[in-house]
């Protein structure tokens, strides 16, 4: 707390423009068992917005902490600790049916986003890579990789379409610096990765538990 005008700051990575940079905080919400009545268990969310002062962007940033989260402290009595994640901007994707190394490689990639262009869209061919990887494909180039899938049903023409420009734009990074790749070619290709994730893993696990929770819905009528 910085006691002469009272305002939070706080170094913090702005994924915006990749500084790591003093923040100040322009707002903050908080509630936790202290808000429910009945509660037995004390837990607490707090989110903070901050400002950062190289690209003006905001970051929202989630705390949670609850009584179980302690831990010893060799010089003195326990600790508290608590989770910090940024909610916005957007830097990870967060969904149990996405394979753990595809999860981890686009969240990679998100994070470069607003950072280094050309990194970003290598990381998101190396997604679409892992991705076609995982589901069975075995040719060698990623071209090949691609028609492999499509061959099999698992990528309709629009997401196939989507998969040749990640891979076309992903080479253009990767061989051509010369290329003029701006912030929407970067925009659109961390897009069009998240569609063929949600095609392939997210929408398929929804569905899936839908129709046990309708199942169980018609087993209790019977
Ligand atoms: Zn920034």
């Amino acid at each position: 707390m910085n006691n002469l005008d009272s305002i939070k700051t706080e170094v913090i990575k702005c994924f915006h423009c990749g500084n790591e940079t003093l923040m100040s905080q322009k707002g903050e919400y908080s509630w936790g068992s202290r808000d429910i009545e009945y509660g037995d268990f004390d837990y607490l969310y707090e989110y903070e917005l901050f400002a950062c002062s190289v690209c003006h962007k905001v970051t929202l940033r989630e705390t949670y902490g609850d009584e179980t989260m302690m831990e010893p402290c060799y010089d003195g009595p326990m600790r508290w600790h608590s989770n910090k994640n940024i909610l916005y901007p957007i830097n990870s994707i967060d969904s149990s049916s996405i394979p753990y190394k595809v999860r981890e490689a686009y969240g990679a990639a998100l994070k470069t986003k607003g950072i280094d262009k050309y990194v970003c869209l290598m990381a998101l061919r190396r997604t679409l890579e892992l991705i076609l990887k995982n589901k069975g494909a075995t040719k060698w180039g990623l071209k090949d990789k691609i028609e492999e899938i499509a061959e099999k049903g698992l990528l309709p023409d629009t997401l196939k379409e989507a998969s040749s420009l990640t891979k076309i734009l992903g080479d253009s990074a990767a061989h051509d610096k010369d290329m003029d790749i701006d912030q929407q070619d970067v925009e659109s290709m961390a897009e069009f990765v998240k569609f063929i994730i949600e095609y392939l893993y997210v929408v398929p696990d929804k569905i899936n538990s839908y129709k046990e929770r309708l199942s169980s819905k018609t087993d209790k009528r019977v």
